[in-house]
């Protein structure tokens, strides 16, 4: 009953020329294709290009600021999001968490910022490997979900969330399949006990950690992982065009 999903996260990569000829691929390779939601996330000076582009694709924010206007240089806000088409926005990655100091009060209320807006947040929690050898990946995923989506009900709206243990971020280094179902299945017990059994049962849950085109399908064929955000590999065309058909399958 849930969609699958694929976002690429292009981190601070890519040129005009890249986008042109991703998007141009991408709604190629996904026309008629209604069994997966692909999502491409260029950095903020391409939105708004891949966007314009886009018809069997959506596209996501990287970052966005909480507030809506102001004096906040070099920010973002969601109504500008909003204001381009964007349908989605990476909250708290772990890139933004570790180098630029997002803390779980800040990522509370860029979710909030989303939820009052139509732009759906992508929630990204994982632990890191240090907390995963002392046996606390658990308990950190519960407190990061926990923390970001106070005050959510049911009725607020989609939110997505991405599971991506930093160990594997980048790293080559992918969480077995079993590893991922186990903590993408507590992530749902949790949303089930803590907030609705409804919303557990509706929230995508996305794996992200060195997702490539040969470990995709194996990982998107557990019961909890409903598709991947995908960083290194979301570069190279053919490899997403594989790992988007890997999700539809
Ligand atoms: C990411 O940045 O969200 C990510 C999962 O990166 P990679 O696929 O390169 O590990």
């Amino acid at each position: 009953m849930r969609k699958p999903m694929v976002a690429g996260n292009w981190k601070m990569n890519g040129t005009s020329s890249f986008a042109a000829q991703m998007s141009m691929q991408m709604n190629q390779h996904l026309a008629s294709n209604d069994s997966v939601d692909v999502v491409l996330a260029p950095p903020a000076l391409l939105l708004s290009q891949v966007q314009s582009a886009a018809s069997e694709y959506a596209c996501a924010a990287q970052n966005m600021h909480f507030e809506q206007s102001g004096a906040y240089t070099g920010e973002t806000s969601v109504a500008m999001l909003e204001d381009v088409g964007c349908a989605y926005v990476l909250i708290g990655h772990s890139e933004r968490r570790e180098m630029f100091a997002e803390n779980e009060l800040i990522i509370a209320k860029k979710v909030a910022a989303c939820l009052a807006s139509n732009v759906t947040p992508v929630l990204c929690i994982g632990e890191t490997l240090t907390q995963r050898k002392n046996g606390e990946a658990f308990a950190v995923v519960k407190q990061q979900v926990l923390s970001a989506l106070e005050n959510v009900t049911v009725e607020s709206g989609e939110v997505v969330i991405a599971y991506e243990p930093i160990w594997a971020i980048g790293t080559g280094e992918t969480a077995t399949p079993e590893q991922a179902q186990e903590i993408h299945c507590y992530i749902r017990e949790v949303l089930a006990t803590e907030i609705s059994a409804e919303l557990a049962q509706k929230t995508r849950i996305l794996y992200g950690g060195s997702v490539s085109a040969t470990t995709a399908s194996q990982l998107f064929s557990q019961p909890d992982i409903d598709g991947g955000l995908v960083g290194g590999a979301s570069l190279k065309i053919e490899d997403f065009k594989i790992i988007c058909s890997a999700a539809a399958n």
